[in-house]
């Protein structure tokens, strides 16, 4: 058997869909990450691809078959449509079946160009395909669905961006690579048999039970909006900032897409933005739930011919379901936030975790600290919070209203809280100095903090300086770039 036992559903049964992908080569590859547990739970083999690895998950060796390709998309970036994206700086191989018979997309990222690169280089550099392999294992393990990186392979060569920086190719797996934009693009294009097609195709790989529904388009945009209810409900449980939602990096199967500019929030505020080309804050943290409906819209919006030949009542129809969305979201929110205090939340808790929120803004206090401190204030009471907040007694009059609102043991409240706040996050500044060490060949901060966020929720003794958000200066001039 291969080492990479490719399938090709998608060549074989999606041709329109992309172009195909000639590889360009890199002179001297290198192993610079494997993901072996994700290698086993794919039914790989981590030894071979130790040995092999560098060769193929930079695309220069491919399993023999493999038919590479580059995806067609659009997207809605920063609201304005660019009806012509596509897989620029990266190619699908094709498929894996795992040992539980689900099959995942394999993609290289940085691997050369292709017919939809225009003026790039279709390449990457090392530190933002590290970034990627750090943030989405933190997401992994935080229980966030994420696309995953299987390995990264750095290649010997520099890539040109403000200034030359070694290179690198990221191997990832997803659950799919269509996009809320792979709609948008056909229908631009006003190509309404082959949106027919994405759309029974999209069934058939996330959302089956759609096929026996009564509009069965209409049914895929419910469950594409609950899982995105979902999912940015859970971004914010752990105040992670994605910071580039346009609809090319929204995807069918609730998989969060593209670390680029992506930051966890260090103190509690709601307006925070770190991407450089944000401008308009538009993916600011408290502006997410409201952007994932705006992307839905746009998603409905290529469906409206098959949910109703009469365009008035389509959208009346995909307008119900849109609002649906926001319902859904709510309650996603109530109940992580609500177990993020330690009660079972209906929506009459939500004024009480509104009011811990509000406090960790105006005392600027940490989000993933403030939370986690609230297991030790069951163990050892209110003091435990010294040192986060001002004082005792700013944080006092919310904390008894809270006790008697919980029900059952403190001491197993406390345990429940401590599998659900994290201690480890991935910190920005501890991003940047691991990304920093990795550029110049030192990969050892990578891996004490791919570690650590192997395990996010346990405590380790030795890693107190892994807790704590960044020295406020840092914070203040922090900003992430897309890593194009
Ligand atoms: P992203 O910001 O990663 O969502 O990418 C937006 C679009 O720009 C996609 O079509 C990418 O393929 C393309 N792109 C980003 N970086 C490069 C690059 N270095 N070379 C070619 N295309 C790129
Ligand atoms: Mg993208």
């Amino acid at each position: 058997m291969s080492v990479l036992p490719l399938h090709h559903n998608f060549a074989d049964q999606m041709p329109g869909f992309y172009a195909p992908w000639e590889r360009e080569g890199f002179a001297d590859p290198t192993l610079i990450y494997l993901n072996q547990e994700l290698a086993l739970e794919l039914g790989l083999d981590p030894e071979k691809l130790q040995e092999q690895g560098d060769q193929l998950f930079c695309g220069n060796v491919l399993p023999e078959g493999t038919v590479p390709i580059a995806q067609v998309y659009a997207g809605h970036q920063f609201g304005g449509f660019s009806p012509r994206l596509g897989d620029g700086r990266a190619a699908m191989l094709g498929e894996l079946v795992d040992v539980h018979g689900q099959a995942w997309d394999l993609s290289l990222k940085g691997s050369g160009r292709t017919v939809f690169s225009r003026g790039g280089d279709g390449r990457a550099a090392v530190s933002p395909v590290l970034r990627e392999v750090l943030i989405s294992h933190a997401m992994h393990h935080l229980g966030i669905p994420t696309t995953r990186a299987l390995a990264a392979v750095a290649t010997g060569e520099f890539v040109r961006r403000e200034q030359m920086l070694p290179g690198a190719v990221l191997a990832r797996t997803a659950a799919s690579h269509i996009r809320v934009g792979t709609f948008s693009y056909f229908a631009a294009q006003g190509q309404t048999v082959e949106l027919e097609q994405l759309v029974n195709y999209s069934i058939s790989r996330h959302a089956p039970s759609a096929h026996a529904a009564e509009i069965p388009a209409l049914a895929l945009l419910a469950e594409t909006s609950a899982k995105q209810a979902s999912l940015i409900a859970h971004w914010m449980s752990v105040g992670f900032i994605h910071g580039v939602m346009n609809t090319d990096n929204t995807t069918l199967s609730g998989e969060t897409i593209d670390y680029g500019p992506c930051a966890f929030m260090d103190r509690f505020d709601p307006a925070t933005v770190y991407s450089s080309i944000d401008r308009q804050s538009r993916y600011a943290y408290g502006n997410q739930p409201g952007i994932g409906q705006w992307n839905l819209s746009r998603f409905a919006e290529t469906l409206l011919f098959l949910i109703d030949p009469e365009q008035d009542k389509a959208v009346e129809i995909a307008t119900a379901t849109l609002r649906e969305y926001s319902g859904l979201y709510d309650a996603a929110w109530t109940e992580r936030f609500g177990a993020k205090i330690g009660i079972q939340a209906t929506v009459h808790d939500k004024p009480l975790i509104q009011a811990f929120l509000d406090l960790l803004e105006l005392h600027k206090v940490d989000f993933t600290q403030g939370f986690r401190r609230l297991s030790a204030v069951l163990r050892s009471g209110d003091v435990a919070v010294c040192g986060l907040f001002p004082s005792e007694e700013s944080f006092a009059g919310w904390s008894e209203v809270w006790k008697e609102r919980l029900v059952g043991e403190h001491d197993e409240i406390a345990d429940a809280l401590d599998r659900i706040n994290p201690v480890y996050i991935a910190r920005n500044h501890r991003v940047e100095a691991a990304l920093t060490a990795a550029t110049s060949g030192d990969l050892a901060p990578f891996e004490t903090l791919m570690d650590l966020l192997s395990q996010p929720f346990t405590l380790r003794e030795g890693f107190e300086d892994f807790e704590g958000p960044a020295p406020s200066a840092f914070d203040a001039s922090y900003q992430t770039f897309c890593g194009t």
